[in-house]
């Protein structure tokens, strides 16, 4: 089975995502260390970093990921907002390493008025610069595959070979892949063919040997818009046969894959926990039908109910305890 899990709150302390992640029935999670719109944040005291690895272990939720703030902009052409960027991955950095979490998602950055080669020097020197201000810490950089809006980079595959080929360190910075982003940006997911070349030109420019996090979301929007409109699975334009691609490819088997669908609930049960048994449906290999028939509910009745055979089944009571079944 694959490694899946969600982007969760931290509200109420680094560990309530832990037991967010863990009520939902997720084996692993993603957090922001601090509110997104804001630069500063207070720092992560030893015991938060105690109580968030005392969660993980009791709840038995591995490969925690953070996901860095959306105003770090490495390619900006502005050298105030460049270095402002720096620092602030930097610090993301260190907070990941206060709570013991081993890596950092960043989206390469926009380009703004600069030309797309220029911002991605920039973004190459930027990385560089973190690197040096880190001769110290744990926790890496893995880069983010984007849907390309405006003028961010990393939505070619192409994008992430250039930056990495200009870094002295590259084997300090990994991948990360998002399903919803790839599509967006014009890689079709949804397509046999179009999943293997995908991958193909991945392992030929990158190396999957980099990849360690995969998101996993469907499109609201369509094969190449540049849009990033992350919908539930099955729920978008990517369509369950895609997930189940990605759910079943041995290659990909040891990346653990966060859910960043949109929260809340649906006929009063949680989005997250819909999303999870969907996505553990299709990687075992359930659902088959559903997903050659494009008539048949989007979230059938059967998978819900349907018995996982042949393999121990987990299931969480109310106050997120695991139970074996
Ligand atoms: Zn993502
Ligand atoms: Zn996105």
């Amino acid at each position: 089975m694959p490694l899946l899990g969600a982007h969760m709150s931290i509200a109420g302390g680094f560990d309530r995502a832990v037991e967010r992640a863990a009520a939902a029935g997720c084996d692993v999670v993603q957090l922001f260390t601090k509110s997104t719109g804001q630069w500063r944040a207070r720092p992560i005291q030893p015991d938060e970093g105690v109580r968030f690895q005392e969660a993980l272990a009791r709840w038995g939720i591995r490969h925690p990921l953070v996901h860095a703030s959306y105003l770090i902009n490495l390619a900006s052409p502005q050298p105030a907002l460049r270095k402002r960027s720096v620092a602030a991955l930097v610090e993301e950095l260190q907070r990941a390493d206060a709570l013991g979490i081993p890596y950092v998602v960043v989206h390469p950055g926009a380009h703004l008025q600069a030309s797309l080669e220029e911002g991605l020097t920039l973004v190459a020197d930027s990385l560089r610069q973190v690197h040096r201000q880190r001769a110290t810490g744990q926790a890496e950089v893995l880069l983010e595959l984007t849907a390309g809006q405006g003028t961010c980079l990393g939505h070619r595959l192409e994008h992430l070979a250039v930056i990495l080929q200009q870094l002295d360190e590259p084997q300090r910075v990994g991948l990360c892949v998002d399903t919803c982003h790839a599509f967006a940006a014009g890689y079709d997911l949804a397509d046999p063919g179009g999943y293997r070349a995908f991958w193909q030109r991945f392992e030929q420019l990158l190396g999957l040997a980099r990849l360690r996090a995969i998101h996993l979301n469907d499109s609201q929007r369509e094969l190449g818009s540049r849009i990033d409109r992350h919908a539930h699975i099955g729920h978008g334009l990517l369509g369950t046969a895609a997930f189940r691609r990605v759910l079943t490819d041995p290659r990909l088997a040891p990346v653990p894959m966060y859910l960043e669908t949109p929260k809340g609930t649906h006929h009063g049960e949680d989005w997250d926990v819909i999303n999870l048994r969907m996505l553990r449906a299709l990687a075992d290999g359930q659902a088959m039908a559903e997903a050659a028939s494009p008539a048949a509910p989007r979230v059938p009745s059967d998978v819900r109910a349907a018995p996982r055979k042949g393999r121990r089944q987990q299931r969480r009571s109310a106050d997120g305890r695991r139970t074996e079944e």
